[in-house]
């Protein structure tokens, strides 16, 4: 069981992270979530707070079998579903962000995915970011939806609703989140004068295969 004490502190850098999405812009509003795995299951942000009204006694606690306990009056984001099943689907997700960014959101919306225009594609982990089919949010279906469209990968974006990222930690999650909306909004602009030309499958494998060797990315 993962301690208070370690809970307090993690239920707060959730916080830090919801935050610092609205900071960077990839925060419509009140839709994003944030949560975090624990090892009674996860901490996620509740729904219909602010986040910078958020102290670690407002983040929900949900149990690996989908209860929660209603402290402080909070409930867990409507969303919770997707978080909990990724974290059962995918062991190495430790974190992930959810958001409705203006340019993910607009791709998503024509239910397109980013393909391997420009080599930071590979920051999600492959040769694309699919966009999961659309389902009603907070159901299974979506979740199904969502775990396919992200296997062996740490972002997909999602129909007609927004963009979704795993890390290895919050600080992880939340940077492949900002990188993501940055390439869609790349995407969306080089498509305005008509179909970028794609990097091959070869240079993609290059370049992940870089992105692996720890030679880090961003770097050109
Ligand atoms: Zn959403």
């Amino acid at each position: 069981m993962t301690s208070a004490a370690a809970r307090k502190r993690l239920a707060q850098s959730v916080i830090d992270t919801a935050i610092a999405m609205e900071e960077r812009g990839i925060n419509s509003g009140m839709s994003g979530n944030v949560s975090a795995r624990v090892d009674e299951g996860m901490l996620i942000t509740p729904s219909s707070v602010a986040y910078s009204d958020m102290t670690p006694a407002d983040i929900v606690l949900v149990n690996a079998d989908e209860s929660w306990t209603v402290a402080n009056d909070r409930r867990p984001s409507s969303e919770w579903r997707f978080h909990l099943d990724l974290y059962a689907a995918r062991s190495d997700a430790e974190a992930i962000v959810h958001a409705h960014p203006i340019s993910a959101t607009a791709l998503s919306c024509h239910r397109r995915g980013i393909d391997r225009f420009h080599y930071m594609v590979g920051i999600a982990g492959g040769h694309d970011i699919r966009c999961a089919t659309y389902a009603t949010f907070g159901t299974p279906e979506l979740s199904a939806n969502v775990v396919q469209a992200i296997a062996d990968r740490k972002a997909c974006l999602m129909a007609n609703h927004g963009m979704l990222t795993l890390g290895s930690d919050l600080a992880n999650a939340l940077g492949v989140a900002i990188e993501v909306e940055v390439l869609a909004s790349q995407y969306l602009a080089a498509l305005a004068i008509g179909e970028p030309k794609k990097l091959t499958k070869k240079q993609m494998d290059d370049v992940l295969a870089k992105m692996n060797a720890g030679q880090g990315y961003g770097s050109s």
